[in-house]
C-alpha cells in the first residue's frame, strides 16, 4: 500500500504539470463519470490552487445514485461541475423500428450522448484532463500521458499509470467516499441500460455485456 508521502509526491507531479499548462496560458477542463474510480482525480483537482471545471456528461440514462454521488462530491470536495447533455432528445434516439439506440446501436447512442457533447466542450479549451488508466483496456494502455490531437487540442491523462490498487489505496488513505452502488456489485458504473452488476473490478467488463464494445468513444474518437 502506498503511503501518504508517496501519494503526495504523485499529486505534486500532477499539480506541477497543471502549473506548467497554466504558465503557458493554456485553458484547462476536466471530465468525470463520477464513479468510485474517478474520486482520486477529482480529489487531486479539488486541491489544485485554481478551480478547474469538471464536465459531467448527463446522458439521461444514468443511475439516480450517480447524480446523488455527484452532488455529494460537489459539496464535500468543492468541485466546479458543468453538466452537458445531447441536443437530441431521447424521443429521437430510436432507429426506424422504434428501438432505442442503446439497444440497437450502442456506438451511435454513445456518440450522440457522450462524444458530441464532450467534443463541443473540448473545443472551448486547450487541455482536456481525463482519468483514463492503462490497466483499464488495451486501447488505453497505448495512450501517452500527454497527447496532441490533429486540431492541436491536448489530452492530459494524469492517472494513466495508476493501477486499480493505487486508486483504492488512495480512497482508503484519504477516507474518500465510494459510489453508492459500488458495494452492490457494480464496479464500472455508466448508463443503466449498459451496466451490469457482475463486473470484475479490475476491468471494464461491467458494461456493454455481450458486445465487443469496450469504449464509449470519448477516448477513441476525440483524439
Ligand atoms: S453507455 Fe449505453 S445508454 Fe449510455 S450513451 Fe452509451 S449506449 Fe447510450
Amino acid at each position: 500500500m502506498k503511503h501518504q508521502e508517496e501519494f503526495s509526491a504523485l499529486v505534486g507531479d500532477i499539480h506541477r504539470q497543471l502549473d506548467e499548462f497554466d504558465q503557458k496560458g493554456l485553458s484547462i477542463v476536466s471530465s468525470s463519470s463520477f464513479q468510485t474510480q474517478s474520486i482520486p482525480l477529482l480529489h487531486i483537482l479539488a486541491q489544485y490552487h485554481k478551480p478547474i471545471e469538471v464536465v459531467f456528461l448527463d446522458t439521461g440514462f444514468l443511475f439516480p445514485e450517480t447524480h446523488a454521488f455527484r452532488k455529494q462530491l460537489v459539496r464535500e470536495l468543492g468541485l466546479h461541475v458543468r453538466i452537458e447533455r445531447s441536443d437530441i432528445p431521447h424521443s429521437q434516439q430510436k432507429n426506424s423500428e422504434g428501438i432505442f439506440y442503446y439497444n440497437s446501436d450502442t456506438d451511435y447512442c454513445c456518440h450522440l450522448n457522450k462524444v458530441i457533447p464532450m467534443d463541443r466542450v473540448r473545443k472551448e479549451f486547450d487541455i482536456w484532463i481525463s482519468g483514463v488508466r492503462a490497466d483499464q483496456s488495451a486501447t488505453r494502455a497505448s495512450f501517452d500521458p500527454i497527447m496532441t490531437a490533429d486540431d492541436g487540442k491536448i489530452r492530459y491523462h494524469p492517472m494513466l499509470y495508476w493501477t486499480s490498487k493505487m486508486i483504492y489505496d488512495y480512497i482508503k488513505e484519504y477516507d474518500l467516499p465510494k459510489h453508492p452502488l459500488h458495494d452492490a456489485g457494480y464496479k464500472s458504473i455508466g448508463c443503466m441500460p449498459c451496466t451490469v452488476s457482475w463486473a470484475d473490478e479490475m476491468n471494464r467488463d461491467g458494461r456493454w455485456a455481450g458486445q465487443s464494445k469496450t469504449e464509449c468513444g470519448l477516448h477513441t474518437e476525440l483524439k
